[in-house]
């Protein structure tokens, strides 16, 4: 398998598609998702992210009177997903491995198998908190925050597994991602500490950082520049989703604490129906797209969530 960092200098400056996919629904088939994406493979994307969703905690009333309490995954299936990715399409996968909902022997075990399977890319995020909480708790004897899974990436990458003497073990080889926020993370108290955690990740052994959707280039191109400043020289992938219904301007700076740019709000508050806004939302990406290449950003990384028709349509026009 491929390092994400290699196959951007394997590209040699010609910007590359990739897309992260979601796991469907306990219960559903894969087949959905598999057809969902195959037409983006016309695209070549060198890889494929795929999301990791944890444990949620439901209450549920039962006839007696008494509450039963159910600990379950909603979307479990990331591994087995990435393991599809590699035989159907011979892409590499980059599954999403969290602090929240693991221990650190569990994360481990985690790694272990990822390693065996050859996948050799990760990307290492701290997790939402568990739903229906609002804030983040780590397990017992589980990380807070991604830096310090980063550092359990970088040392088993250098043979030092957890618990063990010997410190000459067979190392793994994962090129280790991480998400920046061109928006600052929601929980942070300003851009500047929440850049001091950004570099620490990459001090820890970071190899690129990947991005929360933006509509505005011009945070993408600030947050660059201030990585740049800052001494951060990794790769930054831009992370885009088009615009799908007149609804997700609302819903989606609630979910991801971002902003729209008031020409999209305007265009979109103009349409009569949700056809028009995935129109409206093709059009606004192609241009975002297009000025970001421009820019020389390496990769541009399309947050599929279900339906992936528009993100085609983006891709026939600008690869
Ligand atoms: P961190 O880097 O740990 O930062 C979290 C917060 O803590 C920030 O406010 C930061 O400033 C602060 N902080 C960091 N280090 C310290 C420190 N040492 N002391 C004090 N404060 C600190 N969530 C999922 O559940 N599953 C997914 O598959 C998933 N994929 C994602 C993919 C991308 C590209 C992005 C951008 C996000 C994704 N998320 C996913 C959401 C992500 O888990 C949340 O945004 C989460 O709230 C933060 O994760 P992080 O890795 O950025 O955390």
């Amino acid at each position: 398998m491929t390092k994400i960092t290699d196959h951007i200098r394997n590209a040699n400056g010609k910007p590359i598609f990739s897309i992260e996919v979601i796991p469907p629904v306990k219960g559903d088939t894969l087949k959905n998702l598999l057809d969902n994406i195959e037409p983006l493979m016309a695209f070549k994307p060198p890889f494929i992210d795929v999301t990791y969703h944890r444990e949620e905690y439901i209450e549920r009333p039962l006839p007696d009177g008494t509450i039963q309490k159910i600990v379950t995954r909603k979307r479990p299936g990331t591994v087995g997903i990435c393991s599809a990715i590699m035989h159907k399409f011979g892409v590499d996968p980059v599954p999403h491995v969290l602090c929240g909902g693991f221990t650190r022997e569990e994360t481990e075990d985690f790694l272990v198998d990822l390693h065996y399977l050859g996948i050799d890319n990760v990307l290492v995020l701290r997790g939402d908190p568990a739903k229906p909480f609002n804030t983040f708790k780590p397990k017992d004897n589980g990380y807070s925050y991604a830096s310090e899974l980063v550092e359990q990436v970088a040392n088993m990458n250098n043979g030092v597994y957890l618990h063990e003497e010997d410190t000459a073990l067979s190392p793994s080889d994962f090129c280790i991602g991480v998400a920046g926020y061109p928006e600052k993370h929601f929980e942070a108290v300003d851009h500047e500490i929440d850049f001091q955690y950004l570099k620490q990740k990459i001090d820890k052994g970071a190899d690129y950082i990947v991005t929360q959707m933006f509509f505005d280039n011009q945070k993408y191109f600030d947050f660059v520049g201030k990585c740049r400043q800052a001494g951060i020289t990794v790769p930054i992938i831009p992370g885009l989703k088009p615009l799908s219904t007149r609804k997700q301007l609302q819903v989606l700076p609630r979910i991801f604490h971002l902003q729209m740019p008031p020409d999209l709000v305007t265009a979109v508050e103009a349409c009569e129906n949700d056809q028009q806004a995935r129109q409206v939302g093709i059009e606004w990406c192609i241009q975002q797209c297009r000025e970001l290449i421009a820019a020389g950003a390496p990769v541009l990384h399309f947050y599929t969530m279900g339906k992936a028709d528009n993100i085609a349509k983006i891709a026939k026009e600008v690869f």
